[in-house]
C-alpha cells in the first residue's frame, strides 16, 4: 500500500479512474488505479464474413463480464461475406465440407461433399443467428479509412453508412480486419 501524504482518497476500492498522480515533487507518477485494474476497452471489427461470425462467438465466451464493447462494420446488407456474394453457377467450396465448417461446430448435415454456395451460406447464417451477431453487427457500414494515434493510444475508423451516404469516425483500442478479400 502507498502512504499518503496529501489526504487524497487513492484507496484501491475509490474507484476513481483519473489521471495519474505525483507524490507532490514530480519524482514519480503512478494510476490511480489498483494493479491490473480493468479499463474499457472497445473492439472494432471489419466485416462480417466467416471470421467476423467467429469473432463474436469467442468475444462472447472470452469477455463475458469485462468492460470490452465489440462492434462490427459490414458493408453488405446481410452476413457471411463470400457465401453472400457469390452465386455463379456451380459455385462451392473447393474442399470437403466437413473440412470447412469452424472447427469448434461440425455441420453433420451437408448434402454431399462439395457444398453449393447457398447451402453455405445458410449454415454460416445460421451461426451467425445462434452466436447472436445481430446484437454486434452494423450492416451497410464501410470501413474507408484508418489511422493511428500514437498519442492517444487508439485507431479512428472512418466509416461511410451506405444506407444515408454520411460518413463519420469512430475510434477503438483494437482493429480487427476480416474483410477478406471482398472490397
Ligand atoms: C467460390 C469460392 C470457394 C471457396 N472455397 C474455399 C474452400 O473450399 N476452403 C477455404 O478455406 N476457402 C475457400 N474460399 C475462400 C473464402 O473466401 C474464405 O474461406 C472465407 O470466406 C474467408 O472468410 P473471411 O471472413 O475472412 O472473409 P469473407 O467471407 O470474404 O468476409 C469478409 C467480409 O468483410 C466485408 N468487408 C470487406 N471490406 C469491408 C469494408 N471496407 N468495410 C466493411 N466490410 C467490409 C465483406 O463484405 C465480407 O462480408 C472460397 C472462396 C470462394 C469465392
Amino acid at each position: 500500500m502507498v502512504a499518503l501524504t496529501d489526504g487524497a482518497d487513492r484507496s484501491p476500492f475509490s474507484g476513481v479512474r483519473g489521471p495519474s498522480s505525483t507524490n507532490g515533487n514530480n519524482n514519480y507518477h503512478y494510476k490511480n488505479q489498483y494493479l491490473e485494474q480493468p479499463r474499457p476497452v472497445r473492439i472494432i471489427v471489419i466485416g462480417a464474413g466467416l471470421s467476423g461470425i467467429a469473432a463474436v462467438k469467442i468475444f462472447k465466451e472470452r469477455f463475458a463480464g469485462e468492460p470490452v464493447e465489440l462492434v462490427i462494420y459490414e458493408k453488405n446488407n446481410d452476413v457471411a461475406g463470400t457465401w453472400l456474394e457469390n452465386r455463379y453457377p456451380g459455385c462451392s467450396c473447393d474442399v470437403p465440407a466437413h473440412a470447412y465448417t469452424f472447427s469448434w461446430e461440425g455441420n453433420p448435415l451437408w448434402s454431399r461433399a462439395y457444398v453449393g454456395a447457398v447451402e453455405l451460406f445458410e449454415y454460416f447464417k445460421g451461426r451467425a443467428v445462434a452466436y447472436g451477431v445481430d446484437e454486434f453487427v452494423r450492416l451497410q457500414h464501410r470501413v474507408v479509412g484508418c489511422d493511428w494515434d500514437d498519442q492517444q493510444g487508439k485507431w479512428f475508423v472512418k466509416v461511410e453508412d451506405l444506407s444515408s451516404e454520411t460518413t463519420f469516425v469512430d475510434s477503438t483500442e483494437v482493429v480487427i480486419n476480416a474483410c477478406g478479400f471482398l472490397k
